[in-house]
C-alpha cells in the first residue's frame, strides 16, 4: 500500500510512514482505502485480536508478523479478552474504549504502536534512536508513556498544557518512570503543544546526527498513520457485537457519535466506513470549543475565536490535524488544494471547503456541540436514569447523541464511544452528580467508589503515592531548544 501525503507528491511504505510519523513536507500520509483493501465481513468473523490484527495487516502491509505483534501488544493490557466492551445504556450503546492501562481510549493504540515502530525499525534497518515526539491535551501523553518506556531503540517527549490537565492526567504523567521518557509542561494550551511539536518536526532534520549518534524523528500522536490504524477496531468490534446480540441484520447501518478533539478517533470510523463497514452517521460531537460543529454547519473553518479550558479538556482543541486528511479525500486527493488550505489556516486563521469537498463530507458527517452546564447535566441525568456513571468528554458525545436523534429520521442503532473512566475526570464527575466541590483528584474519585460501589482502577488510585519525576515548564516557542538540549544530554 501506498502512503501518500497531503500535501505534495511524496510517498512512502507503510513502514515509512509509521517511523517518519508525519511526511517531511508537513502534510500527513494518507492511503487510498476501499472495499477492496479487505473483506468487511470476513473480518468481523474473529475475535477482537484477530480484527485488530487482520486491520493492521491490511492497512500497514509491509510491516511482517502482524498476527504476534499484536497478541504480544495486548496481552494482559485490557480489562476483557474483547477489549472494548459494548454496554446498552437507556436507548444507546456505550463503547467503553477505556478499559485499558491508563484509563483513555488512546491506549487501544498507544498498546500496539511501540510493537510497529519496532518492527518498522528492524525491517528498515533503523540506526540510532527513534525519538518520538508527542504534544497531549492530557491522555495521548500517557498512553504514548505507558507504551514507549523502556522500549529499546526509542526514546520519547511529552509535552503538555501547563494547568490545562486534569490532576489525575498530570499526576499519571508526571509520576512516569523510564530511562527514556522526559515529559514537560508547556505555558500555552494543546494547540500551543502541538505547533511547537510540529515546528520541531520541520526545524530538527529528520533523520540527523547528534553529536555523531544517528536519530530520526517520529509521532505518537494520531498525525501518526500507525497510531490511527489501530482505531479502526473498535468500530468493527461494536458492529460485531449488533449483528451477535441480534439488534441488526449484518449490512444495516448504524451511527456512531464520537467525542472529537484532534479528529484522528472520528476518523478512524470513517476509515472503516470507506472499507466497507456500514456506517451510517459520523456524529462529530464537541465541547464549548466547538469549532468542529461550525465548520461542519457552514464549510468555514475559523480559529480566530476564543479558546475555553472545559471538564472535558482532552477536547479542548481549535486545530484539528486530522481533519486535513477529510479534507484530502473530500477534494478527490488534490493535494494542492490541501497545501492552500492549510496554509490559509496558518497565515490567516481560517479557511473555506467549497462547495464539492462539503458535499463529500455532510454525506457522512453531523456536528453537535455542548456547553459546560449541559455536559454537567448530562452526567447527572444518565447516572439518575440509567444508573450508568460516565466521563466528561463520553457526555459531550451522550448529549450529541440526544441531539442528533432528535434532527435525524434514521431508525439505526446510535453507538456512543467513551473515550475515558469516570474516575479519571473524577473532580467534575462528582460535581455533577452530587454537587459536591472536591478539588482533590483522588479524593472525588474515592467518593465516586462509594457512589458506584465500583472500585477505583488500580493505575490511577496508586498514583496518589507516587513521587513527581517531572517538574519542567517551558514556553511554547522553546519546544525545539529543550528537545535539542536533552537529547545532547543536557
Ligand atoms: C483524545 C481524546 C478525545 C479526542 O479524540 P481525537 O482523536 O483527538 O478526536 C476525546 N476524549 C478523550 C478522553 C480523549 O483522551
Amino acid at each position: 500500500m501506498i502512503y501518500r501525503s497531503t500535501r505534495s507528491n511524496i510517498t512512502a511504505t507503510s513502514a515509512e510512514a509509521v517511523l517518519q510519523g508525519i511526511a517531511p513536507d508537513g502534510g500527513l500520509y494518507v492511503a487510498e482505502l476501499s472495499t477492496e483493501t479487505l473483506d468487511w465481513k470476513k473480518l468481523l468473523r474473529g475475535d477482537s485480536l484477530q480484527i485488530q490484527a487482520d486491520i493492521l495487516s491490511a492497512l500497514l502491509d509491509d510491516i511482517h508478523g502482524m498476527e504476534e505483534l499484536t497478541r504480544r501488544a495486548y496481552a494482559g493490557k485490557f480489562e476483557t479478552e474483547e477489549l472494548t466492551p459494548l454496554v446498552p445504556v437507556g436507548e444507546n450503546y456505550v463503547l467503553e474504549l477505556f478499559r485499558g492501562p491508563t484509563c483513555a481510549f488512546k491506549d487501544v493504540a498507544l498498546s500496539v504502536l511501540p510493537h510497529l515502530m519496532t518492527a518498522a525499525r528492524a525491517q528498515e534497518g533503523v540506526r540510532g534512536e527513534t525519538v518520538i515526539l508527542t504534544a497531549t491535551s492530557g491522555d495521548t501523553g500517557k498512553a504514548a508513556l505507558e507504551g514507549f518506556h523502556d522500549v529499546e531503540g526509542t526514546r520519547i517527549f511529552v509535552f503538555y498544557p501547563h494547568n490545562g490537565v486534569s490532576a489525575v492526567q498530570k499526576a499519571q504523567m508526571a509520576t512516569q518512570t523510564g530511562g527514556n521518557v522526559t515529559v514537560c509542561a508547556v505555558h500555552g494550551n494543546f494547540d500551543d503543544c502541538q505547533t511547537g511539536v510540529k515546528n520541531a518536526f520541520a526545524r530538527i532534520n529528520s533523520r540527523g546526527l547528534l553529536d555523531g549518534n544517528p536519530f530520526s524523528l517520529s509521532s505518537a500522536n494520531s498525525i501518526n498513520i500507525g497510531r490511527l490504524a489501530p482505531q479502526l477496531s473498535y468500530y468493527f468490534i461494536a458492529y460485531k457485537k449488533l449483528v451477535e446480540a441480534g439488534r441488526i441484520a449484518l449490512g444495516d447501518s448504524v451511527d456512531f457519535v464520537v467525542p472529537t478533539g484532534n479528529f484522528g478517533d472520528i476518523l478512524a470510523g470513517f476509515y472503516a466506513k470507506l472499507i466497507g463497514l456500514p456506517v451510517g452517521r459520523l456524529v462529530c460531537a464537541s465541547n464549548a470549543n466547538s469549532i468542529l460543529t461550525d465548520f461542519l454547519n457552514t464549510g468555514v473553518y475559523d480559529r480566530r475565536r476564543e479558546f475555553y479550558k472545559t471538564d472535558s479538556p482532552s477536547m479542548d482543541i481549535l486545530v484539528s490535524s486530522n481533519l486535513e486528511r477529510l479534507l484530502y479525500l473530500s477534494s478527490g486527493g488534490d493535494w494542492e488544494k490541501v497545501s492552500t488550505l492549510m496554509k490559509e489556516l496558518s497565515e490567516k486563521g481560517f479557511y473555506t471547503a467549497d462547495g464539492d469537498m462539503m458535499a463529500y463530507i455532510n454525506e457522512s458527517f453531523r456536528g453537535y456541540c455542548c456547553n459546560e452546564r449541559e455536559t454537567a447535566e448530562t452526567i447527572r441525568r444518565v447516572w439518575e436514569h440509567e444508573g450508568y456513571l460516565m466521563d466528561t468528554h463520553t457526555a459531550v458525545a451522550w448529549n450529541a447523541a440526544e441531539k442528533y436523534r432528535k434532527d435525524s429520521e434514521s431508525s439505526a442503532p446510535v453507538v456512543v464511544l467513551s473515550t475515558a473512566s469516570p474516575y479519571k475526570f473524577a473532580s467534575s464527575v462528582l460535581c455533577a452528580v452530587s454537587g459536591e466541590e472536591e478539588k482533590d483528584g483522588f479524593a472525588a474519585m474515592e467518593k465516586l467508589s462509594e457512589l458506584t460501589g465500583a472500585p477505583v482502577p488500580k493505575s490511577l488510585s496508586e498514583l496518589a503515592g507516587k513521587p513527581e519525576l517531572h517538574r519542567d515548564v517551558i514556553q511554547s516557542g522553546e519546544i525545539t531548544d529543550y528537545i535539542l538540549q536533552k537529547l545532547k544530554g543536557g
